[in-house]
């Protein structure tokens, strides 16, 4: 049944679902077209429909072979639609249902025209946030690409960002598929145009191998994945190849190509990769058998052990996952460290050498400040002199109470001395009347008369610490 939108379309029948809302077949003024009616809930979201509007000019800007361009925004009662070019063809989801991995020369032409559709994008500072094979159009209509490849074409550009906004609610948010998620959108930084390389690697990858680097299982282990593993490389795919893709997963965005280079690396790789048949790539098995990230799953054998091929020669899982994690995360092979961008990716845990290195160089130094403290007259603290807290205040303490006590014998002397013998001088806390001859133990009993000089000054009846603590030592 047919339905007006606006004054100038309308929408005849459905041809897909999204998460957004609802894509008709559709007819304008200038001919057929595809409708995406928003669904309800969105469209009655008046902050939601107001961004729309803002960004009308941005949507509908980008004009470009590779894009799916948006012709018009409708806002009819409650109708939010928008007004597409419309694509013959299916989508790159039901295409990898239906028929699996793509050769790798077929894989690498449909990211070549995503990775092209994303330059112009890029360029006009429009993310996309939302790259995965959803949101890629195979266009039946054009003539082929290389190896008989569909040319693709992305759509959705700037959707995301509307619709996921942050001022929506947690229920109306569209939360979907974590496995293209970059790492630091997971950390938490603003989605930039790096994000979309990180989700267009990753398609690229799934195109070639039939599931995601990272996919499968809990979506918190998908998020932890993308954040703390590194990715093996794929039995079978040129070595070239690879290291493209591998820039592009980095963990750090600036360590990943830019849109139009990976176009270009993309494009250069097509020739090579003529006759090419589909990789054979076991399926990980997200059924809990991943190791976890703590075990050292790693197979000095490397891939070749027959303990780790399956019966059609395949690489198991137990390999791929094992490949995966090494004693390191290498975040982009061969690239330099980015320090601006440290995250916690970049950190590791030492190895067993490194944990006794570490633990013979701490013991040497002890050694060494020791034997720098016991030297006569030597002004380094003792051993454990640097520890802080509970312990040294009750250090302090005590040290200070045995200083009183000195005063007090010395001042019960000086009066005794003074009933038997008159009137005479004298001094208490002498240097030498700390419980140590040493000249740190001397330095704290003159600090601690200090101490006590202020007390009694102030009046008070009790002796205190430092740091303010009654320590219940009643003066006479
Ligand atoms: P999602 O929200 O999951 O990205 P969409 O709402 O964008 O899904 O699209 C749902 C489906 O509708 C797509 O997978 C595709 O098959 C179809 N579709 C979307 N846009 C177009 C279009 N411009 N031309 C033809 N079909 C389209
Ligand atoms: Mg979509």
């Amino acid at each position: 049944m047919a339905r007006k939108i606006g004054s100038r379309y309308t929408a005849h029948q459905v041809i897909g679902r999204g998460s957004a809302g609802t894509v008709w077949l559709g007819e304008g003024p200038e001919g057929p077209v595809a409708i995406k009616l928003l669904r309800e809930d969105l469209a009655s979201d008046q902050v939601l429909v107001g961004r729309f509007v803002q960004e009308r000019t941005a949507l509908t800007s980008l004009d470009h072979p590779r894009v799916v361009g948006v012709h018009d925004l409708v806002v009819d009662g409650d109708d939010l639609a928008l007004v597409m070019e419309l694509v013959h063809g299916t989508d790159l989801r039901s295409r990898l249902d239906r028929e699996g991995p793509l050769t790798p020369q077929a894989a690498v032409s449909v990211a070549a025209d995503v990775a092209e559709g994303l330059a112009v994008a890029h360029a006009a500072g429009i993310v996309h946030r939302d790259v995965k094979p959803e949101n890629i159009l195979l266009d039946q209509a054009s003539s082929p690409g290389p190896g008989g490849a569909p040319r693709a074409k992305l759509s959705d550009f700037g959707i995301a960002r509307l619709v996921d906004a942050p001022r929506r609610t947690r229920a109306t948010r569209i939360i979907g598929t974590p496995d293209y998620l970059a790492p630091e959108v997971i950390e938490g930084l603003e989605p930039r145009a790096a994000v979309d390389i990180y989700a267009l690697a990753t398609v690229l990858y799934e195109l070639l191998a039939g599931f995601t680097p990272f996919g499968g299982g809990h979506t918190g282990a998908v998020l932890r994945r993308h954040v703390t593993e590194s990715v093996a490389p794929l039995p079978g795919l040129p070595e070239d190849l690879w290291r493209v893709i591998a820039q592009c997963l980095a963990k750090a965005p600036a360590s990943r190509l830019r849109a139009t280079e990976l176009a270009a690396r993309l494009r250069e790789q097509l020739p090579s990769l003529t006759g090419q048949p589909v990789l054979r790539v076991s399926h990980p098995d997200s059924s809990g058998a991943r190791v976890s990230d703590y075990d050292d799953g790693y197979d000095p054998h490397g891939p070749d052990d027959a303990d780790d091929l399956d019966d059609l020669g395949h690489v198991s899982t137990r390999q791929r996952i094992a490949r995966r994690r090494g004693p390191a995360v290498p975040l982009v092979p061969g690239a330099q460290p980015d320090s601006s961008r440290d995250t916690h990716t970049s950190l590791r845990r030492p190895n067993r050498e490194e944990l006794a290195a570490f633990a013979e160089a701490s013991r040497q130094e002890r050694a060494a400040r020791e034997a720098a403290a016991a030297r006569p007259g030597s002004t380094h603290r003792r051993p454990g002199a640097r520890r802080s807290g509970a312990g040294s205040n009750v250090r302090r303490r005590r040290r200070l109470l045995v200083g009183v006590l000195a005063l007090l014998v010395a001042a019960g002397a000086l009066g005794a001395y003074k009933a038997f013998a008159g009137d005479g001088g004298g001094t208490a806390g002498s240097p030498g009347s700390g419980p140590s001859g040493s000249p740190s133990a001397s330095a704290s009993s003159t600090d601690q008369a200090d101490e006590l000089e202020k007390v009694q000054v102030a009046g008070l009846t009790r002796m205190h610490s430092p740091a303010g603590i009654p320590v219940g030592v009643p003066l006479v």
